[in-house]
């Protein structure tokens, strides 16, 4: 028997609008937030670290993709603010459709990202030690 699916407004719907490719809709990303919030509020401090060190990362390797099509950047943000954006956010709509786009060069912007925090974290660890 099929599982009953979870209906628009819970973060099963939120990870399924994601699996499918779709774009989330309102209710569906206020689920996952408030989902999210939940999970950091009980997350312990070397979870919130790592997480944090991850957000950083993506930040930057997006903040890399973003300079590397600035015009297509700025193309996506007119289409979807003349579209009628349900979900919300213009400017994460277009970084989600530019990742989408340009996936190869956002994982290898994001390696890079890694590796060179990884060897700054070495560095600091030799001069502290
Ligand atoms: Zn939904």
């Amino acid at each position: 028997m099929p599982r009953e699916l979870r209906p628009c407004g819970t973060n099963a719907a939120y990870l399924r609008h994601i699996r499918k490719g779709e774009e989330v809709c309102k209710p569906c990303r206020a689920a996952h937030q408030a989902e999210n919030r939940t999970k950091w509020r009980i997350a312990p401090p070397e979870v919130k670290a790592r997480q944090q060190t991850h957000r950083a990362n993506r930040y930057e390797a997006t903040s890399r993709l973003i300079e590397a099509h600035e015009e297509e950047f700025r193309g996506l943000m007119d289409d979807i603010r003349a579209g009628g954006h349900p979900g919300g956010d213009v400017r994460n709509e277009a970084i989600r459709r530019l990742v989408a786009k340009y996936r190869p060069e956002f994982d290898k912007h994001l390696k890079t990202v890694r590796e060179w925090a990884d060897v700054f974290a070495e560095f600091m660890t030799k001069e502290q030690g």
